[in-house]
C-alpha cells in the first residue's frame, strides 16, 4: 500500500500557507529535507548556474513507491502526517505536502527513485504545466530529484533572481547550515562541476564545522553543552577576538533544524557583552533541544522560523550556556566590565530623569555626559613615566600630556581645560587620511612579507575574496588562491604590515566581504581604505607611553578632519576648567581671596 496521500481539506486550513519557493536556494533546502526525512545519510547536490539552470539532489535515503509517484507532486501530498493531532508534534522536516508541487509549478522536475521492496525503479518527468509522466527504470536504493529552468514561464519571478554567483552563494550557506547541525549525515555540493563543500557522514561535530568554517575559525572554537531544565543547549561558539562583521555565523538550530530568531541572537551577543568591537558579531552553531510539545514549526511557510514557547528561557539558556562555556575567569571579567557600564548607564538614568543638578544635565546636553561622572570618580589612570607626562603643540595652543584614560582616551591638559581625544578614532583618522592620499595618486606604500599570511576560511569567503583581488591590489594587498579553501596574502599596505596578525588579517577580510562591492567602485575604495585604516590604527584599550601619544596628537594636527573620526562619529571633547569648577561648587579666584579674607589667611 502506498504511503503518500492528500490531506484531507480541514488539516490543510490549519496548515500555514504562502509560497515556499522564493530563490534556488529554497529548492535545495526542501529537497534536502526530503531526503533528510527519507532517511538518507548522504545527500549529494549539484548547481548549475546558481541553481537557476539546474538543481540535482540525489540520497540514499527510502526511496518512493511506484503507486506513490503520480501523487506525490500534488499539493498536499505527503507521508509524514495525516490526523490534527500530527500536527502538534511535528517531527519530520515536511508535513505540509506542497514542496514537489511548488517545485513543479515553477519549473521542469524529473525524480528517479528505488525503494527496497520494489524490484524495479521508477522515473517521474513533470514538464512545467503538464501531467507528470510515470516509467520504470532503475538506480541503487534512493531517490534523486533533478529541477531545471526555474521560473522559465514565469518571468516576472525570474527577473527577481539574483546572478548567478549570489544564488550560488544562498545555496551554500544553505547547505552549510543544514550540514553543521548533522554530522553524521554526509554532504557534497557541486557548483558548475567544482565541488565546493565535502562532508563525509559520521564525522565528529568539531570535525565537522572545522572543513566548513575553515580551520581558523574551529581552533577559536568552544563546545557548548549546557542544561537548564528541559533545554539543552549544546555546539559550538568562537573566544573572541574571532568574530564576523555581521550575523552570518550565528547558527542556531531547534531540534536540528535551522532557524533564524531576533531573540536568540540578541541573547547570544548579551552574552559577549563587551569582549567584541562595536561592529563584531560573535560566532555560533548552536543546537536547542526541548520538548517538542513547546515548539511549533507551522508558523511559516519555509519553515525559517518556530515559535518556541518560553523563549525568554530559552534565550537565558543560551546566554548562561555560551558564559559558562567561556570559563570562570571570563564570567568575572565579564560581570566587571559590565558592572562599570552599568554605573554609567545609572548616571545616565539619573541625569534623564533629573535626579541630578543642572551642571551635570549641563554636561548632558553637551554630550559629555559620561566625562563629567567618570573624573569624579577618580578613573583618571595617566600612563608613562614620567611625571611631567610632556607636552605637545595642537590646535595653536600647548597641551601637557597627562595620559591616558582607561587605555582608551588620550588626556591632554590646557590652561582651558581638558581635551579628552579618543585614541583609536583619532589615529583611524590620521592613517584614513594617509591611505587615501596614497590610493589616489597610485603609490601605496606596501609592506613584502617574508612569510605569506596563509588563511583557511569557508569556501565562499575564500572565493569572495580571491573575485575581490584585482581592487585589493590597488591598496597594497597581494592576496591569492591557494588551493580549496585557503587564501595566501603576500603583501600588505604598510599601515596594516605594522599590526598585522593571522586573526586581525581573518577579521579583516569578513569586513571587506561584507562591504558589499556591487556599489561604485570609489565608494567601495572608500571603504575598503577605511576599514583598513580602523584595523591598522592603535586600538581601545592599547596602553601609550607619552611619546606615543604625542606622535598621534602629532599626526592628528595635520589632518583636514581632525574633530572626526573617519566614520563622522567626535573624536575628541573638550572639557572646560570653568564647567568643572561650577560643577563641584568652585567660584573660582574671587572666592578663594573672600575665604581667605574671611578666615583672616593670607
Ligand atoms: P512533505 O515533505 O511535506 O511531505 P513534499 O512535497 O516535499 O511534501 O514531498 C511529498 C512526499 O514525497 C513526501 O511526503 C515523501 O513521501 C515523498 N518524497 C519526497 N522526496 C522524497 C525523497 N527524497 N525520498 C523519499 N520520499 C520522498
Ligand atoms: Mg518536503
Amino acid at each position: 500500500m502506498g504511503k503518500v496521500k492528500i490531506l484531507a481539506e480541514d488539516i490543510v486550513t490549519l496548515i500555514s500557507a504562502g509560497e515556499v519557493i522564493e530563490n534556488p536556494s529554497s529548492i535545495v533546502k526542501e529537497l534536502i529535507e526530503n531526503s533528510l526525512d527519507a532517511g538518507a545519510d548522504m545527500i549529494d547536490i549539484a548547481i548549475n548556474e546558481g541553481g537557476i539552470r539546474s538543481i540535482a539532489i540525489s540520497d540514499n535515503g527510502s526511496g518512493i513507491l511506484r503507486e506513490d509517484c503520480s501523487i506525490c507532486l500534488q499539493r498536499h501530498s505527503t507521508s509524514k502526517i495525516s490526523t490534527r493531532e500530527d500536527i502538534d508534534q511535528i517531527s519530520t522536516y515536511g508535513f505540509r505536502g506542497e514542496a514537489l508541487a511548488s517545485i513543479a509549478a515553477v519549473a521542469d522536475i524529473r525524480i528517479i527513485t528505488q525503494t527496497e521492496e520494489e524490484v524495479t525503479g521508477s522515473q517521474i518527468i513533470a514538464r512545467f504545466g503538464e501531467i507528470p509522466k510515470v516509467t520504470e527504470t532503475s538506480r541503487p536504493q534512493g531517490t534523486t530529484v533533478e529541477v531545471t529552468d526555474l521560473f522559465k514561464n514565469i518571468p516576472a519571478r525570474r527577473k527577481h533572481l539574483s546572478d548567478a554567483r549570489v544564488e550560488s552563494q544562498r545555496i551554500q550557506e544553505v547547505v552549510m547550515k543544514q550540514a553543521a547541525i548533522l554530522p553524521e549525515i554526509g554532504f557534497r555540493l557541486k557548483r558548475d562541476g567544482n565541488t565546493i563543500i565535502d562532508c563525509p557522514p559520521n564525522q565528529v561535530a568539531g570535525d565537522r564545522i572545522a572543513s566548513l568554517w575553515g580551520i581558523d575559525i574551529a581552533r577559536s572554537l568552544v563546545d557548548v553543552d549546557y542544561s537548564y531544565g528541559n533545554i539543552r543547549i549544546t555546539g559550538f561558539v568562537a573566544r573572541p577576538p574571532v568574530s564576523r562583521g555581521n550575523r552570518s555565523r550565528e547558527y542556531f538550530s531547534i531540534l536540528k533544524r535551522p532557524i533564524t530568531d531576533e531573540r536568540l541572537s540578541r541573547a547570544l551577543e548579551t552574552a559577549y557583552s563587551t569582549t567584541l568591537m562595536k561592529g563584531q558579531y560573535p560566532i555560533c552553531a548552536l543546537d536547542i533541544s526541548m520538548e517538542l510539545s513547546k515548539v511549533d514549526v507551522n508558523v511559516h511557510p519555509t519553515k525559517r522560523e518556530v515559535r518556541i514557547l518560553d523563549i525568554e528561557r530559552v534565550g537565558d539558556a543560551v546566554k548562561v550556556a555560551v558564559r559558562r562555556a567561556f570559563g570562570v575567569t571570563d564570567i568575572i571579567e565579564e560581570t566587571s566590565m559590565q558592572s562599570s557600564l552599568d554605573e554609567t548607564t545609572d548616571i545616565e538614568r539619573k541625569i534623564k530623569s533629573g535626579e541630578t543638578s543642572e551642571v551635570e544635565s549641563q554636561f548632558h546636553h553637551k554630550g559629555q555626559i559620561t566625562a563629567a561622572p567618570l573624573i569624579e570618580q577618580s578613573l583618571l589612570m595617566p600612563s608613562g613615566d614620567d611625571d611631567d607626562g610632556g607636552e605637545v603643540d595642537f590646535l595653536g595652543g600647548v597641551f601637557k600630556i597627562l595620559g591616558q584614560m582607561h587605555n582608551l582616551y588620550i588626556l591632554l591638559e590646557s590652561e582651558e581645560g581638558l581635551l579628552i581625544v579618543d585614541q583609536h578614532a583619532a589615529h583611524e583618522r590620521v592613517l584614513y587620511e594617509q591611505l587615501r592620499t596614497e590610493v589616489t595618486q597610485g603609490r601605496v606604500a606596501v609592506q613584502e612579507l617574508l612569510q605569506p599570511f596563509i588563511l583557511s576560511l569557508s569556501p565562499k569567503d575564500a572565493e569572495q575574496i580571491v573575485e575581490l583581488s584585482e581592487t585589493l591590489e590597488n591598496i597594497g594587498f597581494t592576496i591569492t588562491s591557494f588551493g580549496g579553501n585557503e587564501v595566501s596574502i603576500s603583501t600588505l599596505p604598510e599601515i596594516l604590515g605594522r599590526v598585522a596578525s593571522e586573526t586581525e588579517l581573518l577579521t579583516l577580510v569578513d569586513r571587506i566581504l561584507d562591504l558589499g562591492h556591487t556599489e561604485a567602485a570609489d565608494t567601495f575604495m572608500d571603504n575598503l581604505v577605511k576599514v583598513t585604516a580602523c584595523h591598522s590604527a592603535v586600538r581601545s584599550g592599547q596602553s601609550l607611553n607619552t611619546d606615543e601619544i604625542r606622535d598621534i596628537i602629532i599626526e592628528l594636527s595635520t589632518t583636514k578632519s581632525k574633530f572626526n573620526c573617519c566614520h563622522g562619529r567626535p573624536s575628541m571633547i573638550r572639557i572646560r576648567k570653568e564647567d568643572i569648577d561650577r560643577s563641584v561648587g568652585r567660584m573660582g579666584a574671587d572666592a578663594i581671596s573672600r575665604y581667605k579674607a574671611r578666615h583672616g589667611l593670607k
